[in-house]
């Protein structure tokens, strides 16, 4: 299991509410090797956002270690986790932080302008995707001219459009309606299996349970059960 591109050893959350220590992880392992496609379920509180955030380099574990790609991600500094999610992860987060003076299709292809791509290649990658979420009429339009699902759509197209190694995807179908969902998740799929992208999911969808290769299942902070399903 020494390959797996993402590895969490005995990681640990505490956080300070006012006098209260709310335990959100408590001694977490999961091991996620390449190209799988996994979701976390499990009840609101959990502690699925707050893994999502450890594996994504925002948040520090209170104890424990998390290896991404072979980076102990816990050691890492600031900017050299912003560097890091830059280059390794793309994330689909609740808030979708699309950047409000951006189209829709400069906000897609942001990453990738970070990255230094050219702008034939992002224009390659971003307008098929557009397309495929049903958002190429709306490419020229900014954030507040767009629904939250046509929002949360460009957050997903945005987050694959680099074709990174892993995707973080936190509830990503939770403001969707059932055919974008599917529209999405297949997208998803179709890159996972081309590209062998990684993708870990926090969800309590049953669509998007039902897609899963693999349920780990969180109870107060703990993982209480892993469960590799048929190919669908
Ligand atoms: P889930 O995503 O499964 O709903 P979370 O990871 O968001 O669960 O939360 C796990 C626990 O940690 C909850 O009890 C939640 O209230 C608490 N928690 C999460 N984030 C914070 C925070 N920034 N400050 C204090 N408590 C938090
Ligand atoms: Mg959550």
């Amino acid at each position: 299991m020494s390959d797996a591109i993402i590895k969490v050893r005995d990681v640990s959350r505490v956080y300070q509410q006012g006098d209260i220590e709310v335990h959100a992880l408590r001694g977490v392992d999961l091991d996620v090797e390449q190209g799988e496609f996994t979701v976390l379920a499990g009840p609101s509180g959990s502690g699925k956002t707050t893994l999502l955030n450890m594996i994504g380099a925002l948040d520090t574990a209170s104890g424990g270690r998390v290896e991404v790609g072979g980076t102990d991600v816990t050691a890492l500094g600031r900017s050299a986790a912003a560097d890091f999610r830059m280059r390794n992860i793309g994330f689909v987060f609740q808030a979708y932080n699309l950047i409000p003076v951006l189209t829709a299709f400069e906000n897609a292809e942001f990453v990738m302008l970070l990255q230094g791509v050219s702008a034939a290649e992002r224009r390659n990658a971003v307008l098929p995707l557009l397309e495929a979420v049903g958002l190429a009429a709306e490419k020229d339009r900014k954030p507040h001219q767009l629904s939250g699902g046509q929002q949360q759509r460009v957050a997903v197209a945005r987050a694959i459009a680099s074709k990174p190694k892993i995707v973080l995807a936190d509830e990503p179908t939770a403001n969707l309606d059932t055919k974008t969902s599917a529209a999405l998740l297949d997208i998803m799929a179709q890159l996972n299996a081309e590209h062998q992208i990684t993708f870990l999911f926090s969800s309590h969808d049953p669509q998007v349970m039902e897609r899963a290769r693999r349920i780990v299942r969180l109870d107060s902070g703990r993982v209480v059960a892993d469960e590799r399903t048929a190919e669908p």
